[in-house]
């Protein structure tokens, strides 16, 4: 309550300066002996603790005059942060009655309430109020509402709403939202329609571009996969380990291994151990084994990696026969503890986890999941 107190110190002061300063004007000061004497009983019933009667008796002196606005958008997100959301809800609703409230104003407090509702759980109320707001082209909208619509997986609504103000949407994060929104509605309704329309957005997400290369991959039409995955790996190398198998067996499918592993070159450079790894296979199957290993030590004492220590323990089993039995039980104990770690993070919030999201559960952020890098990732 005492930061509550400290707020509206400030009220009071201003009230006693606008009171003084119209005193000669006997209406306003009519007015003025109003609101503080309203002022005074809210002020006194907070004091004591009493802070029903107190908002009450705040809140009342709305009806005399709009000029408090701000202070009552602060007391509100005041009250939205101490979780009283009741009273926060009730103050907002009560300022949008306001008649005399501005344009701007109205605006953002419908947005304020908006964000109530949203932590309330009251998402039809939010959604209500968003939609007026984006109608009259408010950007500020345009978060909340994506929020909303991953909270409710309403791709199609989401999907509605972009199509209708593109022009609002221009963030990445919310591109890669609504990009993201195409991708669920596409699997959810088995339209890959609705994929390559995430594809042909303007925005470069990485989704459409996975989804289309598995489904490509899940058909058999292999020269597609390649072409979608290829893409997505020279865009983000990072993303590699989420395909790199099939994509690979994409490549042999079609009796491209050289293709393949061309590619693998071309990666080296910016892509993570797992490319090492392949390259090193690349390498083994043309005999090259010593050089694998000289390259793979290199590599290691640049960047350490659980997983390329343990493909350097499969290399050395290779190379000496007699050892293989002893390695092999080494490079167990190694998987093992690489499966206690998960495989993908959170670039936003370091959220871990084996499983791959493309809405981060923690943050509530699309695409920022991504295979773990680090000594213990890729
Ligand atoms: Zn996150």
């Amino acid at each position: 309550m005492l930061e509550l107190l400290f707020l509206l110190l400030p009220v009071a002061a201003a009230y006693g300066y606008i009171m003084g300063k119209n005193s000669a004007k006997n209406q306003a000061h009519e007015q003025n002996r109003i609101i503080t004497s309203e002022y005074s009983k809210g002020l006194k019933y907070l004091l004591d603790r009493e802070e029903d009667q107190g908002l009450e008796h705040l809140i009342k002196l709305l009806e005399v005059s709009a000029d408090t606005v701000e202070h009552y958008l602060t007391l509100a997100s005041l009250f939205r942060k101490r979780g009283e959301l009741d009273r926060a809800i009730k103050i907002h609703e009560l300022l949008l009655k306001q008649p005399a409230l501005e344009h701007a104003d109205l605006a953002v407090n419908r947005l304020e309430l908006a964000l109530d509702y949203i932590m309330a759980g009251m998402l039809d109320s939010a959604e209500e109020h968003l939609v007026i707001l984006i109608k009259s082209e408010h950007k500020e909208a345009i978060d909340p509402m994506l929020s909303l619509y991953s909270q409710m997986r309403e791709w199609q609504k989401g999907i509605n709403m972009f199509e209708a103000h593109r022009n609002l949407v221009t963030r990445p994060q919310q591109l890669a939202t609504i990009a993201n929104y195409y991708c669920e509605a596409g699997i959810e309704s088995e339209n890959m329609e609705l994929i390559e329309r995430a594809f042909r957005l303007k925005y470069k997400a990485m989704r459409p571009l996975y989804e289309l290369g598995k489904q490509a991959f899940i058909q058999k039409d292999f020269v597609k996969s390649i072409y979608y995955w290829r893409e997505l790996a020279t865009f983000k190398p990072v993303t590699v380990p989420l395909f790199i198998e099939d994509l690979e067996s994409s490549y042999k499918s079609l009796n491209l291994e050289e293709q393949f592993d061309e590619l693998i070159e071309e990666l080296l450079c910016q892509g993570g151990v797992l490319i090492r790894i392949k390259y090193c296979e690349v390498l083994v199957k043309n005999g090259e084994v010593e050089k694998a290993i000289l390259f793979l030590t290199a590599s290691l004492k640049r960047e350490p990696s659980i997983r390329g220590f343990s493909f350097l323990l499969q290399l050395l089993g290779e190379k000496q026969g007699n050892m293989t039995e002893v390695l092999a039980q080494i490079d167990k104990l190694v998987k093992s503890y690489i499966a206690t770690k998960h495989e993908y993070q959170c670039q936003h919030c370091g959220f871990s986890s084996h499983t791959l999201y493309w809405l981060c559960p923690s943050c509530k952020h699309w695409e920022t999941i991504l295979p773990s890098k680090g000594l213990d990732g890729y």
